[in-house]
């Protein structure tokens, strides 16, 4: 089978295009294994030569950011009797169809619309269709390239870049719905993504943390190679009771964004991400944001900051995470007292208690007692 790519704002990039070609054509071949003949850009498209069931290609090419829309189509030599031949092999009794031609290659004799006129009338004499431009049930393109082309549905892709075009970052990734979420919208736009998540367990335990790496996992169906890093929360808990009840969950997040800080300076990742959605609970409101992240040297990305839940959750249907985020889990947020935080936390007072409970070195005994797994 021919499967038909096209990207979308790789286009763009100018001199460094063939390098995004190249990632998103390893990326493809990653996402394909196991079914793919061969793979090459030709004229700013990817060709593909798939094996295997054409269900299992589509629904695995639909999760490779960088593909803006891809065809399974037949190819023919660039005759107008061989082009119908292709044609004719659709079924399109009593359609509405509307016929479109590109030409690539300039040199080919007709015109794009009088190939498409052609083609056009010999439908409608053999299928009895009628020609509807507007709002057609089919509509029936032609590629005129090194061959033709030929297909009749276009299926849309991701879009967004190729996961690793655009560097690594490290996520917050919790049992919830909205972390997985953030992942996957910043691998939209070509990062490669890296998981930290802090356990409630003594130490690492695979069963109990085993919704946890499928999470990571049906994240990973989306390109890259992810790692889940996990660190115990005891380290920090040991220290909580020190902490004014309504600041616990402030400060709990300042020792999330500094473990993660600590891991991305040490690791190189350009970047922390969070699941944080404006407003959504008592921690993430700007005031409360601004004093767990302040002093931070690694930018902190919040992909869902101006989305509602109904959308997130929509999105986690979407990419798959929903039904595994809603599994139980004992997450250690739940151990945070979140009987009353505050809505509006002072940085300084945050400060005061960073210092007093000795957040440092609690980041870096967490640092050290981090395992990791793919
Ligand atoms: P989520 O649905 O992602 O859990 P949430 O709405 O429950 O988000 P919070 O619990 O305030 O919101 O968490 C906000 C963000 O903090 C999460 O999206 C995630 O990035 C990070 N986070 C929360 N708990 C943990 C954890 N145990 N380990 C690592 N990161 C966490
Ligand atoms: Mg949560």
């Amino acid at each position: 089978m021919l499967v038909l790519a096209q990207y979308g704002e790789i286009g763009t990039k100018g001199k460094n295009r063939p390098g995004f070609e190249r990632l998103l054509l390893s990326n493809i071949k990653e996402t394909m294994k196991g079914m793919l003949k061969s793979a090459k850009v030709r004229d700013s498209r990817i060709f593909l030569e798939v094996e295997g069931d054409a269900g299992e290609a589509r629904s695995r090419l639909m999760k490779v950011f960088g593909i803006e829309w891809f065809a399974f189509a037949r190819e023919c030599g660039k005759g107008v009797d061989e082009i119908w031949e292709a044609v004719a092999g659709e079924n399109l009794a009593g359609k509405g169809i509307a016929v479109e031609t590109k030409r690539v290659d300039k040199s080919f004799p007709m015109k794009s619309q009088e190939l498409s006129a052609e083609i056009g009338a010999r439908i409608v004499k053999k299928f009895g269709c009628r020609v509807d431009l507007g709002n057609p049930d089919v509509r029936i393109s032609i590629i005129i390239g090194r061959n033709a082309y030929v297909y009749t549905e276009k299926i849309k892709g991701l879009g967004g870049l190729p996961v690793g075009s655009s560097g690594r970052v490290l996520c917050l990734l919790s049992g919830g719905i909205d972390s997985p979420v953030a992942a996957w919208m910043m691998m939209k736009r070509g990062c490669s993504v890296d998981f930290l998540h802090v356990h409630a367990f003594e130490k690492w335990d695979g069963e109990k943390g085993k919704k946890i790496s499928a999470m990571v996992g049906k994240v990973a169906e989306y390109g890259g190679r992810p790692r889940l890093y996990s660190v115990p929360y005891s380290d920090f808990y040991a220290q909580t009771g020190k902490v004014r009840p309504e600041y616990e969950l402030v400060v709990f997040r300042r020792y999330l964004y500094r473990l993660a800080e600590r891991v991305a300076l040490e690791k190189g990742y350009g970047g922390i991400v969070s699941g944080d959605s404006l407003g959504q609970v008592a921690s993430q409101t700007l005031e409360n944001i601004g004093a767990a992240q302040s002093g931070l040297e690694v930018p902190v990305f919040r992909p869902l900051v101006a989305m509602d839940k109904m959308e997130i959750v929509a999105l986690a249907e979407k990419t798959g995470t929903y039904s595994l985020s809603i599994e139980p889990y004992k997450d250690c947020c739940s151990l945070v007292a979140v009987s009353n935080p505050l809505t509006r936390a002072r940085k300084a007072e945050v400060d005061r208690i960073a210092g007093e409970i000795g957040l440092e070195g609690i980041v870096e005994k967490s640092f050290r007692s981090i395992s990791e797994h793919i």
